[in-house]
C-alpha cells in the first residue's frame, strides 16, 4: 500500500473515533461491490443503500483513512478547469451541462450533509475566484460572462470592491453563490452510520485481490473472502493500479495544507468566502467553524508525499506565507500541516461510469479538485444506470472517452494495462 500522506491531519485528530466494521470472512453476495471507503465509495455505498440496493463496500484499511483524510472540505460547482476553457474542449453545451450537473451534485450534498442527524460541519459559503494577476483579468471576465449567460448566479467584482471588504486588493473576482465547506472525515463517518442503517455492509481490512466475470456478474476475492455481485464499483481514489483497466491516464502530483490554531476572530474574512484563485496550481483558503484557518496549494509533480518534517515544513512555511500576505494583520500560528498525494486527468474531467473493456465494471475515479463533487455524480450516474435511466453526463466522463488532450510526459504519470 503506498502511503497517500504524511504529516498532522487536522480531521482525524479532531473527531471521535469511526465506528469499526468488521473484516469479510467467507462467500456473501450482493447486487453491487463498491471497493474504496474513501469519500467516493462512501457516498456511492450510502446513495445505493438508501435506494434499496444490495451493496457491499470493502477497504483495505479504515473508512476515510486514505485521501479523503486529506481533503480540505471545500464543496464548489466550479471546477479546476474553467466552464470557458471546458467549453473550447468539448463544445459548450456539453460543458454547460457538465457544469450544471456539478452544481446539482453541490446541491444534493448539501441537502445530504443538512438532513443527516449529526453536525458534519456543514456550512453553505459563496467562493471568490480572484485574478492572480492582471494578465488573469481578461479570461476571468470571459468566464464570468459565460457563467452569467448561462445562469449561474455569478458576480464580477472589481479590484475596489474586492479592498472594501477584505484586508488585500486583487483586479478582479467572480463571486459565485450556492457552495459549501465541510468536515471530510466527520461526513463521511455519518454517511457510513446511515448506510449501514439502511442495509450496507461494510468491510474494513479487506483488501480486493483479484476479479473475475462470471456469467452475468463478478466474483471479487479478497484475502479471505469472495463477493458475488452484478456490478463492481473501483472506488481507489489515488491508487489508479487498484482499479486496472486500460482507461485511466492518472497524472499523480502532491499537494500542501496548513491549518491554524483557532483565531480570536475572523471579522476581517468577509462571511468566511471560500477563496481561490486562477493561478495554477492555485492556493485556496477557507475557515473551520472553531474558527481556524485552511490554506493548501503549492503542488508539485511528485507522486510520493514528502517523507519528513523538514521537508515539509519547508512547503507548510510558504503557505503560511502565502496567508499571512492575504491577511496580515492576524498574528496566525500553525497547528496542522500535512502533504497529500493528489490526482488529475489530462482533459481535468473525472473517470465515471463502466469500463468499455470490462462488463459490469465501474470507475469512480473523481480526479481533480472537486472530488467530492464527482463522488455525488458518480453515485448518481451509477444509481441512473442500476435503473436503466439515461444521463445526459455519462458520455462526458465515460472512461472509454478519447481525451481531448494528450497525456503530457510526466514521470509521475501512471498508465494502466
Ligand atoms: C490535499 C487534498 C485536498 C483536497 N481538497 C478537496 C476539497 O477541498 N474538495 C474536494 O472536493 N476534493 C478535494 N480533494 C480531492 C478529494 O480528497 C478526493 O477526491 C477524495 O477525497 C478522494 O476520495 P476517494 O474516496 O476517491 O479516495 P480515498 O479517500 O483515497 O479512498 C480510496 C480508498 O480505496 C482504498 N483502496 C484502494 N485500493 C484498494 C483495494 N485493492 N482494496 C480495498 N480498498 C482499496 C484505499 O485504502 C482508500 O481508503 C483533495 C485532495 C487532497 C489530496
Amino acid at each position: 500500500m503506498r502511503p497517500l500522506h504524511f504529516g498532522s491531519l487536522f480531521w482525524p485528530a479532531n473527531n471521535p473515533s469511526m465506528p469499526i466494521y468488521p473484516s469479510l470472512n467467507g462467500r456473501t453476495d450482493c447486487q453491487v461491490a463498491i471497493v474504496g471507503g474513501g469519500m467516493t465509495g462512501t457516498i456511492i455505498g450510502y446513495v445505493l443503500a438508501r435506494s434499496g440496493i444490495s451493496t457491499i463496500l470493502i477497504e483495505q484499511d479504515r473508512v476515510a483513512s486514505g485521501s479523503t483524510s486529506a481533503n480540505t472540505g471545500l464543496i464548489q460547482y466550479s471546477n479546476d478547469i474553467m466552464l470557458s476553457e471546458l467549453a473550447g474542449q468539448i463544445g459548450e453545451p456539453d460543458a454547460v451541462m457538465f457544469y450544471r450537473a456539478c452544481k446539482n451534485a453541490v446541491e444534493k450534498l448539501c441537502d445530504v450533509a443538512e438532513g443527516l442527524p449529526q453536525d458534519v460541519h456543514f456550512r453553505r459559503r459563496s467562493s471568490l475566484y480572484y485574478a492572480s494577476t492582471p494578465n488573469d483579468v481578461a479570461p476571468l471576465r470571459r468566464e464570468y460572462e459565460m457563467l452569467h449567460r448561462h445562469g449561474f448566479d455569478a458576480e464580477w467584482w472589481d479590484a475596489d470592491r474586492i479592498a472594501s471588504v477584505f484586508p488585500f486588493r486583487r483586479e478582479a473576482a467572480i463571486v459565485t453563490q450556492g457552495d459549501g465547506e465541510i468536515d471530510p472525515y466527520r461526513f463521511v463517518s455519518e454517511l457510513a452510520r446511515d448506510g449501514v442503517q439502511h442495509g450496507l455492509r461494510i468491510h474494513e481490512h479487506t483488501t480486493l485481490k483479484s476479479v473475475e466475470g462470471e456469467k452475468g456478474g463478478i466474483v471479487c476475492r479478497t484475502e479471505r473472502g469472495e463477493i458475488h455481485a452484478e456490478r463492481i464499483v473501483y472506488a481507489v481514489g489515488y491508487s489508479p493500479e487498484s482499479a486496472g483497466g486500460r482507461c485511466v491516464r492518472a497524472l499523480l502530483n502532491r499537494s500542501y495544507v496548513i491549518v491554524t490554531k483557532p483565531l480570536p476572530s475572523l471579522a476581517e474574512w468577509h462571511q468566511r468566502w471560500l477563496l481561490w484563485e486562477t493561478a495554477r496550481p492555485y492556493l485556496y483558503l477557507r475557515t473551520t467553524t472553531d474558527g481556524r484557518m485552511i490554506a493548501g496549494g503549492r503542488d508539485e509533480p511528485v507522486r510520493q508525499p514528502v517523507q519528513t518534517d523538514r521537508e515539509l515544513g519547508n512547503y507548510t512555511a510558504q503557505l503560511m506565507n502565502d496567508l499571512r500576505e492575504l491577511f496580515p494583520t492576524y498574528d496566525v500560528e500553525l497547528a496542522y500541516e500535512w502533504c497529500a498525494t493528489f490526482g488529475e486527468s489530462a482533459d481535468q474531467l473525472p473517470w465515471l461510469g463502466e469500463d468499455p473493456d470490462r462488463s459490469g465494471q465501474y470507475y469512480a475515479l473523481g480526479y481533480g479538485g472537486n472530488g467530492t463533487v464527482y463522488s455525488q455524480m458518480a453515485a448518481q450516474l451509477l444509481l441512473d444506470d442500476i435503473l436503466g435511466i439515461d444521463n445526459s453526463i455519462a458520455r462526458i466522463v465515460s472512461p472509454g472517452r478519447t481525451p481531448s488532450q494528450q497525456l503530457p510526459e510526466r514521470t509521475t504519470a501512471v498508465t494502466n494495462g
